[in-house]
């Protein structure tokens, strides 16, 4: 397994709608080692196929944040929001694809989601407190949405120009 690059914002690929998984084979199955491997190494607690440049509808999670408490790794296939809360949390978000940024977005405390495993088969569980925070997140990379476009336009902007700018210096080598 090799570690996979992350693309950064602003890549045209995160703002690409991910196309469903057809058929569930080895083939998603060691992306999504791949995909894991990347994010417990990054680290973060959720990556997005289109992050890695595959425009598929996979996102794998993590959320355990305690040193000792054992990992607990999940892979959703196809991951569909079948119903959310009204009552609403706000999170501090940041996310791989746009490193060093952070920012309070406001979400449904509680969301269902169904998905497929990597057995194929159709799981459906309602996830709360970061994991929902996470879930949605990755979910919304899947339909090329990102974190900043809760933002008000002031504060998109000024995380879309330090990102230019980031890009910028990275190409000449600065
Ligand atoms: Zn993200």
């Amino acid at each position: 397994m090799a570690l996979l690059e992350i693309l950064e914002f602003p890549d045209p690929r995160l703002r690409t709608v991910a196309s469903p998984i057809k058929n569930v084979d080895g083939r998603i199955a060691s992306m999504a080692d791949s995909m894991l491997e990347t994010m417990y190494d990054a680290p973060g607690i959720g990556l997005a196929a289109p992050q890695i440049g595959l425009l598929n509808r996979v996102i794998v999670m993590d959320c355990v944040k305690e040193e000792d408490a054992t990992p607990e790794p999940m892979v959703l296939i196809n991951p569909e929001i079948t119903g959310s809360s009204d009552a609403l949390n706000v999170h501090e978000e940041g996310c791989l694809s746009i490193p060093d940024q952070f920012a309070e977005v406001e979400r449904p405390a509680e969301v269902k989601v169904r998905w497929l495993g990597l057995d194929g088969k159709t799981l459906e569980e309602t996830f709360e407190g970061l994991w929902a925070t996470c879930v949605q997140h990755e979910i919304d990379h899947l339909n090329g949405k990102l974190f900043i476009d809760y933002l008000k336009p002031l504060r998109r902007q000024m995380i879309t120009r330090k990102m230019q700018k980031l890009k910028r210096e990275r190409a000449r080598g600065d």
